[in-house]
């Protein structure tokens, strides 16, 4: 805990997360992890707690929380149940997003559901052809009469098996070659929309899918933003969720470890808890260590985004250290429970395969790298640019 960042309304607020979720999520995390099917009783239980409405503001029915108490929803309920942790992240962002960028009429359709739970939505940037570089999507967003025809394939996207609206970005202009990409809210019951989910080791009730649409009409007032600013719109939310993401894989993180530390207390060996041995305090030690470092990088970076200073150096930071980390810790706390681990009894493993798919999605560390690269040599250093 620290003053400096922390108020006691912060304090108050990690306190009552806290006790939800332990009491409310952290049995059922293996159950829900195992399963395909979305726990829409928890997500609506979260939603009469005030949890899905954090990216909202009052005026709009949500909390209107600060970043930094998103931040702190993250982190508490991401060492309870991972998976519900993002689908809440989730709500955060597409809350906040739908409510600055859709118009008034569609705002009051949607906003409403998505903050008790009842809706949910998420966003496809990614397509078979284009992950990292995103600008070669293919997806195009024809202009006819009272609206747009939405055409191609996008993949990848989290709960698109669940939604009922997407997020969708598509090129918008009527030039082959032009570069301009637009942002769409599609709801999910629109014609020509086929969904396909994958079969995922991790993030199992997330519903990461492939989304098609063949002549898939959506009307003006779908349109979010304004025509040709879809790209900044998303890489300016990925600066917000980048930090929240590390604090989900560390929370989740903090766990194994809490769950490691009690067993080596417990466990024997050579007539002697096993916590005796440096040989297993020292790697919890680092690992901790390393935990708390992405942790304040991740609330500095929320800080900062709340103050309006610059951040997308950090939130490139935390998007390959956060997961990395988390991954590593979650790794040796296997190792340290011996055989045990290797068994689905335990919900080691299942933390290693939900946290480690965040090692990809929002951005691989090799992207994120390039990021902070740009930020500390310049522009002109990326592969891509001409001298
Ligand atoms: C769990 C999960 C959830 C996801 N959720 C969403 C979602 O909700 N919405 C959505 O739109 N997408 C989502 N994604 C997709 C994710 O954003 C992409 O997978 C990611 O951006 C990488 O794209 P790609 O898989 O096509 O890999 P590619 O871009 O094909 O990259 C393949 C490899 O090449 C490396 N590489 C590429 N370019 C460079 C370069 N210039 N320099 C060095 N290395 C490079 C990459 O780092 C990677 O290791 C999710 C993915 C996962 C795993």
């Amino acid at each position: 805990m620290s003053a400096f960042l922390f108020d006691e309304h912060h304090a108050a607020f990690r306190q009552s997360v806290h006790r939800f979720s332990q009491d409310k999520l952290a049995a059922g995390y293996l159950e829900r992890a195992r399963s395909t099917a979305f726990f829409w009783d928890v997500y609506r239980l979260l939603g009469e707690h005030g949890l899905l409405g954090l990216g909202v503001s009052e005026a709009n029915g949500g909390q209107g929380a600060d970043l930094i108490a998103v931040g702190i929803a993250c982190e508490e309920v991401a060492r309870a149940d991972f998976n519900v942790a993002f689908a809440m992240f989730n709500s955060a962002i597409a809350g906040g997003m739908l409510e600055r960028n859709l118009q008034p009429a569609l705002r009051a359709e949607w906003l409403p559901g998505l903050i008790s739970g009842e809706l949910l939505t998420g966003l496809a940037l990614t397509e078979p052809d284009s992950g990292s570089d995103a600008q070669a999507m293919r997806t195009r967003a024809t202009k006819v009469d009272g609206g747009w025809l939405l055409n191609g394939e996008k993949t990848s996207a989290s709960l698109a098996a669940h939604a009922h609206g997407l997020i969708v970005f598509a090129k918008s202009s009527p030039e082959r070659t032009s570069r301009e990409v637009t942002a769409f809210f599609v709801p999910l019951d629109a014609p020509g929309v086929t969904r396909r989910p994958f079969d995922d080791t991790g993030f199992r009730p997330i519903g990461r899918a492939a989304v098609s649409f063949e002549d898939t009409f959506v009307s003006d007032k779908h349109l979010m933003g304004e025509i040709g600013r879809g790209f900044p719109m998303v890489l300016g939310e990925f600066d917000y969720t980048r930090a929240l993401l590390g604090l989900l894989t560390i929370g989740t993180a903090m766990t194994a470890i809490d769950l490691t530390v009690e067993y080596a207390k417990k466990r024997e060996a050579f007539g002697q808890p096993i916590a005796k041995f440096e040989g297993v305090t020292f790697p919890l030690a680092e690992h901790a260590t390393y935990i708390e470092g992405v942790r304040w990088l991740c609330h500095h970076t929320l800080a900062l985004r709340q103050a309006g200073l610059p951040h997308t150096k950090e939130a490139a930071m935390i998007k390959w250290w956060g997961p990395r980390t988390a991954v590593q810790a979650i790794h040796d706390c296997i190792v340290l429970h011996g055989h045990v681990a290797y068994s689905e009894d335990l919900p080691l493993q299942q933390m290693l395969r939900d946290v480690s798919g965040l090692e990809i999605g929002d951005g691989t560390p090799q992207i994120q790298k390039l990021i902070v690269a740009r930020e500390i040599f310049g522009r002109e250093y990326l592969p891509y640019s001409r001298a």
